[in-house]
Order: structure tokens, then sequence, then C-alpha cells
């Protein structure tokens, strides 16, 4: 297996540096191009060390090294699949639910995921930040709704911002009165761990609100030492961490792949937070899986981990009505044989234990 030198390598982001680094076939370099001239490409060297060269169905190649595969639309595939732009009422906010906003500060990310559901609206080809009006303006948006319990600073990736930016944010946010948490989505601590520097982490800390930071990371091997140290080091400044990742095919979507992500996140102190449903963004489809797919393999996990490694799987539903728990459900109703003293007949609960017997439970309390 050749692997990069962490050393001397930048961010791969064009595709001949692909191929010139082992990623990517020189056959494929045209159709690679094209999708390039789309869609956002960066390779961080960490994540590139990760990749082994030699393996087709590397599952992290598979989640950053862009293939022939996007450049062909399915029907139903949506350029905003989960409906942000419903729900924009200024610049930078996107309000769904009624105690929360998305705060998307920049555009950028550390990494580009093939599978994004944000894929046309990330990258460098877009608006890097938002100007300084829009900025005011978002935040004039918040004061203003004093539902807004809970503001996700989203993007784009908001760890790409500078410690110094990101403090002035975090602070601004924290002298809102109503706003009591502030929640960071991030693939950094895996992309690039060495961003997580001890003036990033003290940028985190606020007084007047908690920081939570949500970490995007869908394989075991995401979770090197110097990610889980860059973790460890927001969690011991007392910042709680929850994760969320995609099921994706190719990469986790077989139950000991997912089992071993779950756990090495527990190891890491990092509650299972989201599993996503592939979203329907375009280009996409080879790395989505069925819902019936993944409602089996979440059964499977049940059986398998300790409920502090179990996710809840959800399905962001298109159009912008936001994130729907897709089960399995393990309750139904059913008429059974009466059992010995039991009235006849009688609908009773049909309730699944983690080996998939079926047990009865009485309809009355
Ligand atoms: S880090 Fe998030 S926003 Fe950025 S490309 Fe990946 S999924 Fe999209």
């Amino acid at each position: 297996m050749s692997r990069i030198n962490l050393k001397s390598a930048a961010t791969l982001r064009e595709p001949n540096e692909l191929v010139a680094h082992g990623l990517a076939s020189a056959a494929d370099l045209p159709d690679l191009e094209k999708v390039a001239a789309r869609y956002a490409v960066a390779v961080t060297p960490d994540i590139a060390a990760l990749i082994d060269p030699g393996d087709p169905d590397d599952p992290i190649a598979r989640q950053f090294i862009p293939s022939a595969e996007e450049l062909v639309a399915q029907p139903g595939e949506n350029a905003d699949p989960i409906g942000d732009h419903a729900h924009a009422p200024v610049a930078g906010i996107v309000h769904r639910y009624p105690d929360r906003v998305l705060f998307k500060l920049v555009h950028v990310c550390a990494v580009y995921c093939r599978f994004c559901f944000r894929r046309e609206m990330v990258g460098p080809g877009k608006a890097t930040a938002l100007s300084s009006d829009a900025y005011n303006g978002a935040l004039d948006y918040i004061r203003a709704h004093s539902e807004i319990w809970e503001v996700i600073l989203t993007g784009g990736d908001p760890l790409m911002l500078s410690p110094r930016r990101l403090g002035e944010i975090m602070a601004d946010l924290a002298a809102i009165d109503h706003v009591k948490i502030i929640r960071i989505h991030t693939r950094v601590p895996v992309a690039d761990p060495a961003r997580i520097s001890a003036e990033m982490v003290a940028a985190l800390k606020v007084e007047g609100a908690a920081t939570w930071v949500a970490l995007h990371a869908n394989h075991a091997r995401e979770l090197t030492r110097k990610a889980r140290a860059a973790c460890a080091a927001m969690i011991d400044a007392g910042i709680p961490m929850v994760s969320q990742s995609v099921l994706l095919r190719g990469v986790n979507d077989n139950v000991a792949a997912l089992e071993a992500l779950m756990r090495a996140f527990v190891e890491c102190r990092i509650k299972p937070y989201y599993l996503h449903h592939g979203d329907l963004a375009p280009g996409t489809a080879h790395l989505r899986t069925t819902l019936e797919h993944g409602q089996q393999l979440m059964r499977d996990l049940r059986g398998r981990v300790s409920g502090l490694c179990q996710p809840d799987y959800v399905l962001d539903i298109p159009g912008g009505y936001g994130k729907a728990p897709v089960g399995p459900s393990y309750l139904s109703q059913a008429n059974f044989p009466p059992g010995e003293g039991e009235p006849d007949p009688e609908t009773r609960y049909r309730i699944v234990d983690y080996c998939g017997d079926v047990h009865r439970y009485p309809p009355k309390p």
C-alpha cells in the first residue's frame, strides 16, 4: 500500500493531482475533469493518507475521490434536496423548526464529500463567506426571534474560519439572551485535525451559551489517532460532542462497518446521534442504499452493540419538511391467538426483541 507523505503534501484539488498520487486512474481523467468542473474536489493530506490506492473499493476513497457516476443525475434528485431554500428568510439563515436555525457562515470545506447534500452550494466557485451586511442581517433575524434557542453553525464547514473570526461570531451569538445552545457541524477534526488548535478550542467556548460539536464521519478508519486527539481536546475543554454519519453504499452499508464506526465514536466520548439516509443530491445514486436495507442494518446493530452506540436513522424529507426517524419500528398491533387466561379476541401489541423474536404485550394498562 502506498501512502501519501503527510509532511510534504498539500490538499489535492485537481483530478490530475489525484492521478499523480495514484488516487485515480489516468483513463478516467477526462470524466473526472467534467465532474470537477461542476462539483468541488478537495482531499486533504490526512484523508489521502487513509486511502489504499491498491483497493478499488476503498471506503475512504469512495467518499472523496470523484467518479464519472456523478455525471448522471437520476429522476427525483434535486439541487436543493432537503429544501433549504424553502426556509431561508434572510441570507445565511435556514429556519425550518421553531426553536432552532441553521446559520450558514462559509461555503468552503476542508474536503468535499462526493455525496454532499449541499454540493450545488459549497466549494471555491461559490461565494466564500457572508458579506458583512448579510452577517449583520442574519444576527438581526436571530435577535428578533425569541423562539430561537439553538443556532447551528453549518455550511460549508464553520471550522474553516480562523479562531479569531469564529470567536467573534460565538460572542455575537452568545450575547443574544434567548440563544442558549450553539452547535457546530464539522468534518475538520477528521479531515484536517491540526486545525483544532488550542486557539480554536478556546474560540469555541463562550460565556452565555453552551457549545456542542457534531462530528461528521462515516467510517471507523476516519477516527485516526490525530482525529481522536482533536476531539479529545474539545471534549476535555468541556464541549460535548455528538456524531452524524451518512449511510453510504460501499462505505458503511454493512453491519460490521457500522458497528466499528459507532463503537469508535463512543470510545472517543462522542455520542452517536444521526445516521442519515442518503439525500437525493444530484449524481449520488451510486452511493445511496434503500430504506429497507437501512432498517435491516439498524435491526442488526441493535442486536450487536450497546445502546450508547445506537444512532437515530433519519431521512430528510425532500421539499424542506424536516427530518423523520425512519425506523425500524419494533412495535405493531396484531390479533394473536389468546394465551392462557386471556380474553379472545383482542388485539395486542406485537413487539420484536433484539434477536428478532416476537412477543405480545397487553393493550390496556
Ligand atoms: S463537509 Fe459537509 S458540507 Fe462539506 S462537502 Fe462534506 S457533507 Fe458537504
